[in-house]
Parts: structure tokens; C-alpha cells; sequence
């Protein structure tokens, strides 16, 4: 799934099979071989288009809604730790 394609804008965001969010020959790294960003949560991923965008790049309006909304679908076992109480909570003492 593409979030933001060069035609677009000037970054390219896609969902990798991997599991994690790539953000494809990121020109914010300076690598000559092309390297990308790779985001293992959708928040992180947000924070690195926004340098992005204080870099002046063209990034699509509602790219952050659209990460957003498929946070759960992208990452199902982070957001199911998140939410999970704390495992087993301790015997309560008795005297
Ligand atoms: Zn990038």
C-alpha cells in the first residue's frame, strides 16, 4: 500500500510486506545508494514526514490521516500490546 508516490509529492511512503512503514530513497538520508527510512510504528513515521515537510518537501495533505487510519491494520501487534493491561499484577499480600 502506497501512502505518497513521487508523482505527487516529493516522498514516497509505502507499507512494507515486512511490517514496517518505508519511506522509499528518502532524500533525507544522505546515502548514496538510495537508503529509505524505515518506521516500526505510525507515530514515528508521522514525525519523519513532518522533516519532511520542515525541509520544504511536497508531502500529500492528508497523508497523516491516511497513516492514522490504518495504524491498527498496519501494526496489529503493537496496538494490541498497547492496549493489553499489564501482564498478571502480583497476589495481593496477606498477612
Ligand atoms: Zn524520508
Amino acid at each position: 500500500m502506497a501512502y505518497a508516490r513521487f508523482l505527487k509529492s516529493d516522498i514516497y511512503v509505502i507499507m512494507s510486506s515486512g511490517g514496517f512503514l518505508y519511506c522509499v530513497t528518502c532524500s533525507l538520508i544522505d546515502d548514496m545508494n538510495g537508503a529509505g527510512y524505515s518506521a516500526h510504528n505510525t507515530q514515528d513515521m508521522i514525525d519523519h514526514i513532518k522533516q519532511h515537510e520542515n525541509a520544504g518537501h511536497r508531502v500529500p495533505e492528508n497523508i497523516y490521516e491516511e497513516l492514522l487510519k490504518d495504524d491498527a491494520e498496519n501494526f496489529p501487534n503493537q496496538n494490541t500490546q498497547n492496549t493489553q493491561p499489564s501482564p498478571t499484577p502480583p497476589p495481593p499480600l496477606t498477612e
